[in-house]
Formats: structure tokens, sequence, C-alpha cells
């Protein structure tokens, strides 16, 4: 099971996550966080989905290559976190919807890259990440 633990986050992303959680409650959302970190076997497993396994394709990224994978001095240090918006506690599956756009906002306003800007990886949506530059 793949950790929603902030402290499993990036030491640099902590702060910036809990900002974003903050801030989105402010404006009346509601998100979830769905994965922050995950193990290599986590990720071979995801990856196998729609190849290996059946399913539809979750990700395109090898155990190792996923920003969900980082680790720092031997610990997780996840360098992105996956969340959805939640409305009346169900989650939002419209990517129309306005609580992703909104979310996304928060996200880039805190200086993370929000990858439901591309329109060709819906599966993206939840993906929240810290710059390689920061
Ligand atoms: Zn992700």
């Amino acid at each position: 099971m793949a950790s929603r633990a902030i402290s499993d986050l990036h030491p640099q992303l902590q702060p910036l996550a809990e900002s974003f959680l903050r801030r989105c409650r402010d404006q009346g959302l509601d998100p979830l966080i769905l994965c922050t970190w995950r193990s290599a076997e986590e990720q071979e497993a995801l990856y196998q989905l729609g190849r290996g396994k059946p399913g539809a394709v979750a990700t395109d990224a090898r155990p190792g290559q996923s920003a969900h994978n980082a680790m720092l001095y031997g610990s997780p240090a996840a360098r992105a976190f996956d969340a959805m918006p939640l409305l009346a506690g169900k989650p939002v599956t419209d990517p129309e919807h306005p609580h992703w756009h909104a979310m996304g906002e928060i996200a880039e306003a805190l200086g993370l890259r929000w990858h439901g800007r591309s329109a060709t990886q819906p599966h993206e949506l939840p993906h929240f990440q810290l710059p390689l530059e920061i």
C-alpha cells in the first residue's frame, strides 16, 4: 500500500504540501491525498497495469523513475504527491470540474508543477510535483 503520509515527502515538499492543503481548505475545497511515496515494488505493480496485468495503463514510469519513488539518505522523500478533490465526501471524477482547476492553480502559486495542465495525460490530473530546480 503506497504511503499517504506528508512525512514521506521530500523535506522541501512537506511545507509546500501543508500550505497546499491549507489554502485548498481556505477556498472551500476538500483535497484528499491519494499517494505520496511508493516503493519500487509498488511502482512495478502500477507499471504492469494495462501491460502484464488487466486494467488501464496507470503510469509510464518504471521503478525508480517516478517522482513518487525518490529517496533521500535512505528514507522515502517523494518529490510528488497525488491528490484529488472531494465533493460531499465523494471523489470528483469529472476532469472538467472547477475544483480540479482551483487545486492546480493553488499548487502552481506555491511553485509546484501540476501535471493536470497537459490535456493529453488525463491520468496525471492528480499529480503535483516539486520542480527539479527547487
Ligand atoms: Zn503522481
